[in-house]
């Protein structure tokens, strides 16, 4: 079993990295189990998605209570954004 911990940072680092597919599968199987990475995980998809699709300023990923590693990286995805 996974710790919170490993989860949340796997769950940033598929931001901008595939995962082996062994690793994705440990960390639904944590995700199914644990109601507070469940949530942490749908946000940062969610705030990826609205980002991607420039429903949401950048800025907000700021205020985000996010991790600061997630922050950084969803600030990463929007410099790599295609314009
Ligand atoms: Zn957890």
């Amino acid at each position: 079993m996974m710790s919170c911990r490993e989860v949340s940072e796997l769950v940033s680092r598929s931001l901008d990295e595939k995962l082996p597919l062994i690793v994705r599968l440990k960390v639904r199987v944590h995700l199914l189990m644990c109601r507070m990475c469940a949530t942490f995980a749908r946000r940062v998809r969610q705030l990826r998605e609205q980002l991607s699709s420039g429903r949401i300023a950048p800025e907000s990923v700021l205020d985000a209570s996010l991790p600061a590693a997630t922050r950084e990286r969803l600030k990463q995805l929007l410099k790599n954004r295609p314009a």
